[in-house]
């Protein structure tokens, strides 16, 4: 049996919403866009939402918008994906990896405190797999080194419908960002949305995705008049096209349903996996997992063989993440070692991610798990002699 490690869940139901908006002069950033932001603004209770073309190019506008660049430091996990880190680069400030939890693999205030210098700038902590990281408890760190001035932007690509104590994501941060990338919990194939509760931000990021002009498209034909506009601050190109925002709003409008469905998946392997020795990321209380991954744990010796063996079986898996400090660029460039974070260096060496996607069928997850009982857990217990 073939199992796909991902489904997207669009289909010839969004092909009407799509003629709608090829059935208009405008294609780009326009109206469709801005009701998805409303929504967006209502589903998170923040006062701006903004659409962006992806996550990395909203967090390199959102860093931009911020100031952030050469001379700047900000501090990111090592367990993450590599978006995190390179938007840093990308405005030419120094992205500084601290090692996560052991348990949740999140970042801690604690480690946050750890890498504080007086260059740093923002803090960008990744809800990994759709667990929420404190963010108030970075919040009171920051307050309490007397460095409020510091930004904490969320990385929120695993993370739609996840929650702290009840509070969704943005609730507690200068910015949350989204990612509507192909293989997110909501898609538009290529997109992000950024949300914020600060207004002279918001301005700002409504700036610097697009190119840095004081007014968009849409904006500056609105009166029928041509106006001028002007170029107040440098901006990039990250606005999200109104032809691929018109697959959002059917998503947005079901997604804590499709959540429930995620959690069954989820716990199905869980219940399934217990009494084995493949770890899992421990869910804290007061956590409501976004389950956007389903990501395993085996021993180092025997991961590579473990994902060419399921390779062999047609069952799709991937890696989230290798260590991102000591890829080639990063250590290349800084001399990041491994020993440095070596809680984020054997969860990289020996995690694996397991299809699930909502529409997964159950004898295909049935397949995915009898083949782990069968013959992987024996490929650990002959490892571990
Ligand atoms: C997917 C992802 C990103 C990047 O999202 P894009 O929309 O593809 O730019 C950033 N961070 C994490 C944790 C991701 O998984």
């Amino acid at each position: 049996m073939r199992v796909d490690f991902f489904r997207h869940d669009l289909g010839p139901q969004n092909a009407e919403a799509v003629a709608k908006v090829l059935g208009t002069p405008f294609l780009t950033t326009g109206s469709v866009c801005k009701a998805v932001e409303a929504d967006l603004a209502t589903h998170f209770g923040r006062k701006h939402a903004l659409t962006v073309n992806s996550w990395t190019n909203g967090a390199a506008a959102t860093l931009m918008a911020m100031d952030i660049g050469p001379g700047h430091e900000v501090i990111v996990p090592a367990m993450t994906f590599i978006a995190t880190s390179n938007v840093v680069e990308l405005v030419g400030a120094k992205p500084v990896f601290v090692d996560v939890e052991p348990e949740t693999l999140l970042m801690t205030a604690d480690a946050v405190k750890a890498a504080l210098t007086p260059k740093t700038r923002a803090v960008i902590p990744v809800h990994l797999y759709g667990q929420m990281v404190d963010i108030g408890a970075i919040r009171a760190l920051l307050a309490k080194c007397g460095r409020s001035d510091v930004k904490i932007i969320e990385d929120c690509a695993h993370c739609f419908e996840g929650r702290f104590d009840g509070q969704r994501p943005g609730t507690n941060s200068d910015a949350a960002i989204f990612s509507f990338y192909a293989t997110k919990n909501v898609t538009c194939g290529e997109g992000g949305a950024i949300i914020t509760d600060d207004s002279d931000l918001f301005a700002k990021i409504q700036q610097t995705r697009m190119h840095g002009m004081s007014a968009g498209a849409a904006d500056r034909f609105k009166t029928g008049q041509y106006r001028h506009w002007d170029m107040a601050r440098m901006g990039m190109k990250a606005n999200l096209p109104d032809l691929l925002a018109c697959l959002l709003p059917p998503q947005i409008a079901t997604i804590d349903q499709r959540l429930t469905v995620r959690e069954k998946l989820a716990q199905r392997y869980e219940v399934a996996l217990a009494q084995t020795p493949i770890k899992f990321q421990r869910i804290l209380p007061k956590r409501l997992h976004a389950r956007h991954l389903f990501v395993i744990h085996v021993p180092l010796a025997v991961r590579d063989d473990v994902l060419t063996f399921m390779g062999t079986k047609e069952i799709g898996c991937t890696v989230n993440y290798r260590l991102v400090p000591t890829l080639t660029f990063y250590t290349t460039k800084y001399g990041y070692k491994p020993e440095q974070f070596p809680v984020s260096a054997d969860w990289g060496a020996g995690t694996l991610s397991l299809p699930f996607y909502p529409s997964m069928p159950e004898d295909a997850q049935s397949y995915v798990i009898d083949t782990l009982l069968k013959d992987v857990i024996p490929m650990i217990e002959k490892a571990a002699k």
